[in-house]
């Protein structure tokens, strides 16, 4: 389990689109998340990434 910090983020780095910046791939409402932090990849993005790369 991710976790969360002090700002009340999950420690996982989600992916998102420029189409949709406050969503993550995953579903999760990412409005106010760091940009690109150093924290472990979303799985559930990632395997979303890849499925709509193919
Ligand atoms: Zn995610």
């Amino acid at each position: 389990m991710p976790r969360t910090n002090d700002d009340g983020f999950e420690e996982l780095c989600h992916l998102v689109t420029e189409h949709d910046p406050d969503t993550a791939l995953c579903g999760k409402d990412v409005t106010g998340y760091p940009w690109d932090p150093p924290w472990p990849r979303c799985e559930a993005c990632l395997s979303v990434a890849r499925g709509e790369m193919n």
